[in-house]
């Protein structure tokens, strides 16, 4: 449960995973999406390679960005 005044927590996509995501991967279905429509999954260090992957196995259109820090203060 999210208690009141925390910082959004950005968590990696994986099933399973409640790491801290440091990437987010951009990616659309071609047959279900058009071209400016962006489906946004996020993945911590470890899972970043797996998410991206799986997409790509797929032939999805998929990009890689690093999450900015910025929002977050350590
Ligand atoms: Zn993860």
């Amino acid at each position: 449960m999210i208690g009141f005044g925390e910082p959004e927590r950005l968590t990696c996509s994986r099933a399973g995973c409640s790491e801290t995501a440091t990437s987010r991967i951009e990616w659309r279905n071609p047959k279900i999406h058009t071209a400016d429509r962006v489906k946004v999954w996020l993945a911590c260090d470890e899972h970043v390679d797996f998410l991206r992957e799986f997409l790509a196995a797929r032939d999805f259109p998929v990009a890689v960005v690093a999450i900015d820090d910025e929002r977050t203060t350590a």
